[in-house]
């Protein structure tokens, strides 16, 4: 059967701190204006997955044993006080990351834990289910869908590198890890054991990068049929409040109709200003969704997960 991968190295990288927002988004100087709508692209899941992370270092997150989740580590964050510092030493000069703006998806944040817990502990269903983790940084929120058998889940970060050097090395790493259920005496073994890791990602993954309304236009318009998501995980998405136009577009041009969204932030975040009531404020002006708090994780600076769902108009 498929071996996991090799357990060696803390991942070190976890946002502890407590509201670092101020190196995610700094004011937009006029060069920045300009890439702020980055378009968006789609990338292709590579030939050779081996490859993607033969050189890298996998480890299980220690505090979610029960979740098995692998993250690849990230060698090049040394230094988190400021995006072009860790790329510089790291990437090539093409990467995204040294020329365009840099929206934090090189580490996993807290509220990523927050919501990973809830679903979890709430035993939220996502098998045959169509899931989008938008904003996905390291992928663990899809990561969970996909271990949860949903039918599809698509990953959307800003920055293209993330995605090529963090995303997609992390799915792979957490894709294979779901042959150990082998023994596990299931309806769908059969189909499960025909279909290697390659295969299964394949099918039901797809990603993305660009900016969140490019990302929608692209998505809506792509060759490939899009049916729309019925379960959408954001984590660390609403520090901006000059993104939540675009956000919430998104989200009311993908969710399906019944669909549900599951929100984890920071009550506020200091230095750029956004937060969980500034965006519930945001977004009961518009009354196209209906927000409810899901729970409130008060230790040191407060963090709040939400669920969204369309208004229902009968
Ligand atoms: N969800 C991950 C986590 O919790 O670890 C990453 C959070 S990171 C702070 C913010 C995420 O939102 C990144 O994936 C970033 O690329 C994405 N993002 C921020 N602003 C965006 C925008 N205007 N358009 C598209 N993606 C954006």
């Amino acid at each position: 059967g498929c071996k996991s991968s090799p357990k060696l190295q803390v991942f070190q990288d976890y946002d502890n701190s407590l509201a670092n927002s101020d190196e995610i988004t700094r004011d937009l100087g006029p060069k920045e204006k300009e890439s702020y709508l980055k378009v968006a692209k789609e990338h292709d899941v590579p030939k050779d997955l081996k490859k993607v992370v033969e050189d890298k270092v996998v480890e299980v997150i220690p505090d979610l044993q029960h979740m098995n989740l692998s993250i690849v580590k990230m060698a090049f964050l040394k230094d988190n006080s400021c995006g072009e510092d860790i790329v510089s030493k790291s990437f090539s000069s093409h990467s995204d990351l040294i020329t365009g703006i840099y929206e934090g998806g090189l580490k996993v944040w807290e509220c990523t834990f927050d919501l990973l817990a809830y679903l979890w502990d709430e035993k939220i269903q996502f098998a045959g289910k169509r899931v989008l983790d938008l904003g996905c940084g390291a992928g663990l929120l899809g990561i969970i869908a996909l271990k949860g058998k949903a039918k599809e889940i698509h990953f959307q970060d800003y920055n293209s590198t993330v995605i090529d050097e963090v995303t997609i090395p992390n799915v792979i790493v957490n894709s294979t890890f779901e042959c150990e259920d082998d023994e596990v005496n299931e309806p769908d073994l059969k189909r499960r054991k025909i279909l290697n890791p390659t295969q299964e990602l394949c099918i039901k993954c797809r990603f993305f990068s660009g900016e969140w309304y490019e990302f929608s236009k692209l998505v809506l318009s792509s060759k490939k049929a899009f049916a729309k998501y019925d379960i959408i995980l954001t984590s660390e998405t609403i520090y901006n409040p000059s993104y939540y136009s675009s956000f919430h577009q998104t989200l009311a041009s993908l969710l399906d109709e019944n669909g549900q969204v599951f929100l984890a932030s920071k009550a506020h975040y200091f230095g750029v200003g956004g937060g969980i009531h500034l965006f519930q404020k945001y977004v009961e002006e518009r009354n196209v969704f209906e927000t409810s708090i899901l729970r409130i994780i008060d230790e040191g600076l407060k963090r709040v997960l939400i669920k969204m769902a369309f208004k229902q108009t009968h």
